[in-house]
C-alpha cells in the first residue's frame, strides 16, 4: 500500500512525456517517498531525508520541487486531523481512520467507500470521487477504556 504501483521510472517517464526535465531534486524527492515504509512525509521530514542522500541539493529547491509534483499530479499533500501536511503519492489511493482521541492514524483500502459511492450515485446522481477521505473516530484501545 505504502508504494506507487507505478514506480519511479514509470513516473519519471511520464514526465519526460510531457515536456518537464528529470532533476536531480525531483528524482530524489520521488526516491525518498518511494523507499518511505509509510508512505506519507511532511515537507521537513523529506526536506531531511533528501538532504542527506543530495547534499547539493538547496532546502528551496527541495520546497519548490514538492510543490511542482503536486500540481504535476504525481504528489498531494492532506492534512491528517490538526498534524502537519504529508504528501504521498496521487495513485497510491487509499483513505484514513483517525482517532480523536489518541490521533492514531489506520489506513483504509482505495475502494473503502465503494458502497457509498454507488449509493450516492443511485440515490442522487452524484459522482463521489473520494480521495483521501479521514474518518473521525474512536480507535479499539480508547473505545474500550
Ligand atoms: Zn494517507
Ligand atoms: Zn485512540
Amino acid at each position: 500500500m505504502a508504494s506507487s504501483p507505478t514506480g519511479i521510472d514509470g513516473i519519471l517517464a511520464d514526465l519526460r512525456a510531457r515536456g518537464e526535465r528529470i532533476t536531480t531534486a525531483r528524482r530524489v524527492v520521488l526516491q525518498v517517498l518511494l523507499d518511505h515504509p509509510d508512505g506519507h512525509l511532511t515537507i521537513d521530514e523529506l526536506a531531511d531525508q533528501v538532504s542527506e542522500q543530495a547534499p547539493d541539493v538547496h532546502l528551496s529547491t527541495i520546497y519548490r520541487t514538492a510543490e511542482f509534483l503536486e500540481q504535476a499530479g504525481v504528489l498531494v499533500s492532506v492534512r491528517l486531523g490538526a498534524s502537519p501536511a504529508v504528501y504521498h503519492f496521487a495513485s497510491n489511493a487509499h483513505h484514513h481512520a483517525r482517532c480523536e482521541n489518541c490521533g492514531a492514524v489506520i489506513e483504509l483500502p482505495g475502494n473503502a467507500f465503494d458502497a457509498l459511492g454507488r449509493r450516492l450515485l443511485r440515490d442522487h446522481g452524484f459522482r463521489a470521487h473520494p480521495n483521501h477521505v479521514v474518518i473521525p473516530g474512536l480507535c479499539r484501545d480508547c473505545d474500550n477504556s
